[in-house]
C-alpha cells in the first residue's frame, strides 16, 4: 500500500518557497519571551508548544542563521589545519538554534497552519534558500572539508566517519561548490525561485482542497451511504454553518466513502472531478504554471551542475543509482499490473451490464463497483469490518508489534505541551525500562493540515554534542474522526497506513548514530515503514488489535479469512494508479532541456503513450502531486523500490517466526540503528546475508 509520505526532514531541509514580505507577518515579540532562545523547560525537553507563538519564528530563524554563520566563520578561520573534529564535527554542531526552530516550524506548518504561519513560510523560503547557499558555496569551508576528505584513507577513521565525509563532500559538490562565481550566482538565483514556487504550490493545494463542498440538501441524495458517512457529513455541514444539510469534501476521509457507496452516479462524478481538478481550475490557485516553472528550473539546475537531467542528479545518491534501473522496475511492474487492472475493469463492467446500467464504467465509478465486486467475490463489505478496527486499538496493536520485536513499551503522557489539542503523546521505553524517546501522534484531518500521512521528528537522535540526544518523533495522519459517541474506526487501508508511518517512527526512535548529519535515501527508507504493513495483516496481529467497539469481541476467524482471501482485491487498480504517478514523475524529471510545458497536454500524451486506461486516474495528477514538490521529485518510485526490499526482508521472518528475536535484532542493528550513516546495499546484505531479490514481491502479488 502506498502512503502519502513527505518526510518532515525534507520540509525543514529548506524546501520552503516564497515571495516578499506581507502585511500578515506578525510583529516581533520581545527577545526574552522567545521560547527558542533558551533550553526547553519541559518534560523530556519537548518543544513548548503551549507558549510558542507565530511571532517567535522569524526572530528565532534570524538569530539561528546568525549563530550558524558565526560558528562557521569561527570554523573556517581556525588557524589549525583542518581535522575531522575542528571541521566536520564543528560544522555538524553549528546549527543548534536554527535546527530547533526549523523542526518546530516544519511540523506546525504541515499539520497546523494558519494565515500567520503561511505568511512566515512565504517570507522565509527565499531567505532560507539564501542562507543554505551561503554555507554550501562557502569556498573556505569547502576547502577545509576537501582537505579532510582527501586524507580519509590515511587517517584512522571509523566506517561511519568515512561515510559521513564522503557524502558530505559529495553534498557540497552537488550543491555547486566546484562551480565558478558566475555559475554560482546563477545557481543561487535558481534556488531562490524554486523555494518560492514550492511554497506557493503547497498553499494553493491546501486552499483548493478546502474550497470545494458538495452540499446535499435532499436526503434522497444520500442513498447507499453508510451511517458513519452521513453523520460525518452532517457534522461537516454544521461546522460550515449549513445545519440540516450534508457536506462532502475532497478530503479523502470524506470523499472515499462517498465514492464507494453513493448510488448517485452524477454526484460521485461531481465530487471526484472536483478532487482531480484541484490546482487545475485556471484560477488564482492554479498550479500548472508553477509546476512547469519548477521543472524547468530543475533541469537548468541539473545542467548547471553537470548532469543531463534532474533525475540523473537526484538518483546518483539513491539506492537505485540511475533512471535506467528505476524505469526497468517500473516498466516491468507496469506490464504485469496493467492487464490485472483491465480484468478488474471487465468484471465491473459486467456488473453494470447485468444491472442494465447502460453506461461504460468511468473513473468516478471505480470505487462503487469495486465495492460491489468485493461483496460478490469475497462476501466482504468494509462496513462489516469497520466495527472491529477501532483506531486506538489498532494503534495499541502497532505498539504491541514493536514490543514483540524490540521489547519497546509505550506509555501515554498527560499534561504535556501538544502541537494541537487532537494530538496524543507517548513515552517510549526500552525493554530494560530506560528512556528511548517521545512519540507524538496526530490522527484526524482538519483544514489546517495537508492531506496524506507522514512521520518526521521535532528532534532526531544523535550524540553530536558528546552526550545522548533522545528523539522526539511526530506521526501525522488523516483518519476519520470519531462520530457521535462512538470511537474513531478506520478502514483496512488506514490500518496499513498507521503501521506504515509507525515504521518510520521506529526508524527514528531506534536510530543509534553519533553525528547529526545523516544521508537517508527515500528508496531505502520506505523499507522500515513498509515492512510494518506486513505485520499489520498477519492473523495473529489482527486478532490482537481487532476487537468489536461495542462488545469487545475479537474479530471472528471467518472475517480474518475473508481479509486474507481478498488481499489481492483491486490490486490492479492500486498498483496502476501508483505506477502511473511514478512514471509521470520520472518522465518530468528525465527531460534534458529546460522548456515551458503545457502540463495537461504533457500528462495526457504521456498516459496515452504508456496505455493508462481512462477509467483510472493517476494517483496524483500533476497539479496536486505534492510529493514531487517536496522531497520525492524523481523519487515517487521509492515506494515500489522499497517494496522489493520489504517483501524480501519480511520473508526472513516468515522463514523463522513472526517475531523471531535474532531476525528482529539484526533488523534493528543493521537497518534501523544505522540508517543514514552507511551504504544501503551493505546495510541490507548485513541484515539478510545477501542482496534483496524481487521474487518475494512477485509471489505476494501472484505475478510469478
Ligand atoms: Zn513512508
Amino acid at each position: 500500500m502506498i502512503k502519502n509520505l513527505i518526510l518532515m526532514l525534507v520540509v525543514v531541509g529548506f524546501i520552503f518557497a516564497a515571495c516578499s514580505k506581507t502585511s500578515e507577518t506578525p510583529a516581533e515579540a520581545p527577545a526574552t519571551d522567545n521560547p527558542f532562545f533558551s533550553e526547553y523547560d519541559t518534560p523530556f525537553k519537548v518543544p513548548p508548544f503551549d507558549i510558542i507563538k507565530p511571532e517567535h519564528f522569524i526572530p528565532a530563524y534570524e538569530k539561528g542563521m546568525e549563530q550558524q554563520k558565526a560558528e562557521i566563520e569561527k570554523l573556517v578561520n581556525n588557524p589549525e589545519s583542518p581535522t575531522f573534529d575542528n571541521t566536520i564535527v564543528a560544522l555538524d554542531r553549528s546549527n543548534k538554534l536554527f535546527y530547533n526552530v526549523s523542526r518546530v516550524f516544519g511540523g506546525l506548518s504541515g499539520a497546523n497552519t494558519n494565515d500567520e504561519l503561511k505568511a512566515i513560510q512565504k517570507e522565509m523560503a527565499p531567505r532560507l534558500a539564501a542562507h543554505r547557499d551561503e554555507i554550501n558555496l562557502n569556498k573556505k569551508l569547502f576547502e577545509r572539508i576537501k582537505t579532510v576528505y582527501e586524507q580519509r584513507d590515511e587517517l584512522n577513521f571509523t566506517d561511519a566517519q568515512v561515510y559521513l565525509l564522503e557524502n558530505l563532500y559529495k553534498r557540497y559538490v552537488r550543491s555547486g561548490a566546484n562551480l565558478n562565481d558566475e555559475d554560482q550566482a546563477k545557481l543561487k538565483e535558481i534556488n531562490q525561485k524554486m523555494s518560492m514556487l514550492g511554497v506557493q504550490f503547497g498553499q494553493n493545494l491546501l486552499a483548493e482542497t478546502n474550497e470545494f463542498k458538495l452540499v446535499i440538501e435532499n436526503e434522497g441524495n444520500l442513498a447507499g451511504l453508510p451511517e458513519s458517512s452521513i453523520t460525518g457529513a452532517a457534522e461537516a455541514a454544521k461546522a460550515a454553518e449549513l445545519e440540516g444539510k450534508w457536506v462532502f469534501t475532497t478530503h479523502k476521509p470524506s470523499m472515499l466513502p462517498f465514492l464507494q457507496y453513493s448510488e448517485k452516479r452524477d454526484l460521485r462524478e461531481k465530487l471526484y472531478n472536483a478532487y482531480t481538478k484541484r490546482g487545475d481550475n485556471d484560477n488564482e490557485r492554479d498550479n500548472k504554471k508553477i509546476l512547469s516553472d519548477l521543472i524547468k528550473l530543475r533541469v537548468e539546475r541539473a545542467n548547471l551542475l553537470g548532469y543531463k537531467t534532474y533525475a540523473d542528479y537526484i538518483l546518483e545518491n539513491r539506492m537505485s543509482g540511475n533512471a535506467e534501473n528505476v524505469y526497468e522496475l517500473l516498466n516491468r511492474l507496469w506490464d504485469a499490473f496493467l492487464p490485472v487492472a483491465k480484468r478488474e475493469r471487465q468484471e465491473m463492467q459486467a456488473i453494470i451490464d447485468r444491472e442494465g446500467g447502460g453506461f461504460k464504467l468511468a473513473s468516478w465509478d471505480w470505487w462503487y463497483y469495486a465495492e460491489k465486486l468485493r461483496k460478490e467475490k469475497y462476501q466482504l463489505d468494509d462496513t462489516e469490518l469497520l466495527p472491529y478496527f477501532v483506531l486506538n486499538n489498532v494503534r495499541d496493536g502497532a505498539f504491541w508489534v514493536a514490543n514483540q520485536l524490540y521489547g519497546l513499551t509505550f506509555e501515554e503522557l498527560k499534561g504535556m505541551p501538544l502541537p494541537h489539542p487532537d494530538a496524543q503523546v507517548f513515552e517510549v521505553k526500552e525493554a530494560d525500562g530506560s528512556h528511548c524517546g517521545v512519540l507524538y501522534m496526530d490522527f484526524h484531518p482538519r483544514t489546517s493540515k495537508r492531506g496524506g500521512a507522514w512521520c518526521g521528528t521535532y528532534r532526531s537522535q544523535s550524540r553530536k554534542y558528546g552526550e545522548e540526544i533522545d528523539p522526539v518523533v511526530n506521526l501525522v495522519c488523516n483518519f476519520p474522526k470519531p462520530i457521535g459517541d462512538n470511537p474513531a474506526m478506520i478502514t483496512l487501508e488506514n490500518v496499513e497506513t498507521l503501521f506504515h508511518e509507525f515504521g518510520h517512527a521506529l526508524d527514528n526512535l531506534l536510530s543509534n548514530v553519533t553525528y547529526g548529519t545523516t544521508f537517508r535515501s527515500s528508496d531505502f527508507s520506505e523499507l522500515p515503514s513498509q515492512i510494518m504493513e506486513h505485520w499489520s495483516m498477519e492473523p495473529t496481529v489482527i486478532k490482537h488489535y481487532a476487537k468489536h467497539y461495542q462488545t469487545g469481541e475479537v474479530i471472528p476467524d471467518n472475517l480474518i479469512d475473508k481479509i486474507e482471501k481478498s488481499s489481492l482485491f483491486n490490486i490492479g487498480f492500486i498498483k496502476v494508479e501508483y505506477l502511473a504517478a511514478s512514471l509521470l514523475d520520472m518522465n518530468y524529471h528525465t527531460l534534458t532541456e529546460p522548456q515551458d510545458l503545457d502540463i495537461n497536454q504533457f500528462e495526457k500524451d504521456y498516459f496515452e503513450k504508456i496505455g493508462l486506461i481512462p477509467e483510472i486516474v493517476s494517483r496524483y495528477r500533476s497539479t496536486y502531486f505534492n510529493h514531487i514538490i517536496g522531497g520525492y521529485a524523481a523519487g515517487y518510485y521509492s515506494y515500489i523500490w522499497s517494496e522489493v526490499l520489504d517483501c524480501d526482508a519480511f520473508e526472513a521472518f516468515k522463514e523463522t517466526s513472526l517475531f523471531d528475536q535474532n531476525t528482529a535484532n539484526a533488523f534493528r542493528k543493521y537497518i534501523l540503528e544505522v540508517n543514514g550513516t552507511a551504504d544501503y546495499k551493505s546495510m541490507y546484505v548485513n541484515f539478510r546475508g545477501r542482496e534483496a531479490k524481487i521474487e518475494a514481491l512477485l509471489k505476494k502479488w501472484r505475478l510469478n
